[in-house]
């Protein structure tokens, strides 16, 4: 029986889901074994010179890693889509729109000519952009970067045709299963928990600090409530502002103008 056939792909993005894939170690060689990745330029000795041409087949299952930042990239996407039957983004980037999208309500020449000594070189869309923006996602995984054990349950479910068992909860769920003090509540700290989705493992508020909402908005998050808790901490309007103009404000600020 042929191997389910896979491809992993990346657009703008600083790599760390895919090396978080890599952290699987024996688990990643066991998948590698079972499936055949076709496709997964970080992982090969050497870059393929042909790029995306480099595709002859169809993929069972297309893995996106980053955020779509150029005309190149959103016609590469659209490609990658075709190809696939199932396509599955991994991290805040591909997500979310990544940190980068903080330029969408920026002015993008301006961050050009502040960074680059030839800003007209520099290919970019005025807006960076979630891949669920341009084409179907049959599954978003959420983290900055994502949680390989995650990533692994995820895959498997997809070969298998079940549903991933991730949680769409809030952090603070994880939290007090894990019986952490809240640092919330306690301190007056600003974590970010009631309206981030669990799957970190309660990594900032296990060290006494307050989640910064990488993991992305929880299903249903009401983030204008938490906000308003903030602000009689005696946070401004702009401080909490800030604080969710991170890795996931894409997301962040569209589930707040839903209300
Ligand atoms: S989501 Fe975070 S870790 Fe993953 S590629 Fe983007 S910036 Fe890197
Ligand atoms: S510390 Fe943060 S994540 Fe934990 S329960 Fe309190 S608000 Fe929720
Ligand atoms: S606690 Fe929040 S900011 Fe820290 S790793 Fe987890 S989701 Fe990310």
């Amino acid at each position: 029986m042929a191997k389910p056939r896979i491809g992993i792909f990346k657009f703008t993005s600083c790599d760390g889901c895919q090396l978080s894939i890599f952290n699987l170690e024996e688990e990643f060689l066991q998948i590698a074994g079972l499936t055949e990745i076709a496709y997964f330029q970080e992982g090969q000795d050497a870059p393929d010179g042909n790029g995306f041409q480099a595709w002859a087949a169809h993929f069972d299952l297309a893995v996106v890693e980053g955020s779509i930042s150029t005309e190149r990239q959103s016609k590469e996407l659209l490609d990658i889509r075709e190809n696939s039957s199932r396509l599955i983004t991994i991290g805040a980037c591909a997500t979310a729109g990544g940190v980068q999208a903080l330029r969408n309500w920026a002015d993008v020449s301006e961050f050009k000519a502040s960074e680059y000594p030839a800003p007209d070189a520099v290919e970019a869309l005025a807006e960076s952009t979630p891949i669920s923006a341009h084409v179907h996602v049959d599954y978003e995984l959420w983290g900055c970067p994502i949680n390989s054990a995650e990533f692994s349950e995820v895959l498997a479910s997809f070969l298998l045709g079940k549903t991933p068992g991730v949680p769409g909860y809030s952090l603070c769920m994880e939290c007090k299963r894990k019986g952490i003090p809240c640092v919330l509540v306690a301190g007056q700290a600003p974590c970010l928990g009631p309206v981030t989705r669990a799957g970190c493992g309660v990594l900032c508020p296990s060290l006494n600090r307050a989640c910064y909402g990488c993991f992305g908005p929880k299903d249903g998050a009401n983030i204008m409530a938490l906000m308003r808790i903030f602000q009689g901490f005696g946070y401004t309007e702009n401080q909490c502002r800030m604080m969710l103009d991170k890795m996931n404000t894409y997301k962040f600020r569209e589930m707040e103008e839903k209300g």
